[in-house]
């Protein structure tokens, strides 16, 4: 089929961008917040770095490459009827970048066609990786993408997929792991947030071994994913950014690099970009464009350039919790949270158009 030949070239592309290119910290005991779970070691040798961040000098204005995080909250944890934090971490590391900075949901590597429909977490080959709630394994196999078991040329390399017990509202979730060197799950067996599912690995197309988590709603489709970084646990402690960001005719603006600083010091700074076009999905409360999650509680400079023009807004970030700001083009950014959804509010519609129209 010639749209979905062409849309494997495209994955390759898309795939291929998933590049571990960090250098890693010293490994530190992983910890994972839901209760009951038993940590995971990948050096207990090694000593737990206390460094909340750790700058990737002398490149100016780099990403933090890695940090120590707190224990996760515990699963499910939502402050907020529109919050669905119900995931532990695929990685149960403290060490990791979540996800790596250049390779969010929603992002644009090499062409703008192409949209990243997960995150990519850097690890070290053959670390373990852990199934993020409760479920049931309904594929583990190459083939998750060209729909054709064993198929050792598909993009998502060896895979597995997760059926959650819980759903959203009367959606059904589903989480993908995909790129792993060894599958351990079977199909049919019922996990645990925590069970090890398989390890890290690079088949498929990838440059390097890195994990790609994507979490889907409704149905186990490519085009039914939505941010993982708004379905997985923030760190205890620590809070989670959602912005959506327009121009003056409230047309969502793509792409836009925004730098995002903790005060008073303004270091490290953070860079993110909003959504790409493409197949992805805005939560339906927050209609984000935007998100930046695992950061520690306290005030941030929020800094944009928009029609050669310096803007910038201030917002605090709360533990456990979402921060949301708008931004309009020359109008400005605005504080206000969406307002309530009326009382026939569906909490998940998918409206994602294929990426690519044959
Ligand atoms: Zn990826």
């Amino acid at each position: 089929m010639k749209f979905k030949s062409s849309f494997i070239v495209i994955l390759f592309f898309l795939l291929s961008a998933c590049a571990p290119r960090v250098d890693r910290a010293t490994p530190t005991p992983v910890v994972n917040g839901a209760a009951g779970i038993p940590q995971v070691m990948f050096d207990a040798a090694l000593t737990p770095s206390p460094v909340p961040f750790q700058f990737n000098l002398p490149t100016p204005g780099a990403e933090p490459v890695s940090g120590w995080r707190p224990p996760l909250y515990p699963i499910p944890w939502a402050l907020s009827p529109y919050d669905h934090f119900y995931f532990s971490r695929p990685i149960a590391a403290d060490n990791v970048n979540w996800p790596l900075a250049d390779y969010r949901y929603g992002g644009i590597f090499f062409s703008p066609d192409i949209v990243h429909t997960g995150v990519d977490i850097d690890a070290e080959l053959n670390t373990p990786i852990l199934a993020v709630g409760t479920g049931v394994v309904v594929s583990a196999d190459w083939g998750l993408y060209t729909e054709a078991p064993g198929d050792q040329d598909d993009p998502y390399g060896q895979a597995v997929v997760i059926k959650h017990d819980f759903g959203y509202n009367d959606k059904t979730l589903y989480t993908i792991y995909a790129h792993m060197s060894e599958i351990i799950a079977v199909p049919g067996q019922h996990v645990e947030s925590g069970d090890v599912i398989g390890l890290v690995g690079e088949t498929g197309i990838t440059t390097g071994p890195h994990l790609h988590f994507e979490v889907r709603v409704g149905k186990n489709t490519f085009y039914n994913t939505f941010n993982p970084e708004l379905w997985t646990a923030p760190p205890q402690g620590w809070g989670v950014l959602v912005g959506r960001l327009m121009d003056e005719k409230l047309k969502l603006l793509t792409r836009l690099r925004v730098e995002v600083s903790p005060m008073p010091y303004e270091l490290p700074v953070r860079t993110v970009r909003t959504y790409g076009v493409g197949a992805v999905n805005s939560d339906p409360y927050y209609q984000e464009n935007l998100v930046l999650s695992d950061l520690p509680a306290g005030v941030y400079k929020i800094t944009l350039e928009y029609n050669d023009e310096a803007m910038q807004t201030w917002i605090e970030i709360f533990p456990g919790q979402v921060s949301y700001f708008t931004f309009q083009g020359e109008n400005g950014f605005d504080l206000t949270r969406p307002p309530a959804p009326e009382p026939g509010f569906l909490p998940i519609d998918i409206s994602a158009t294929p990426s690519l129209v044959p």
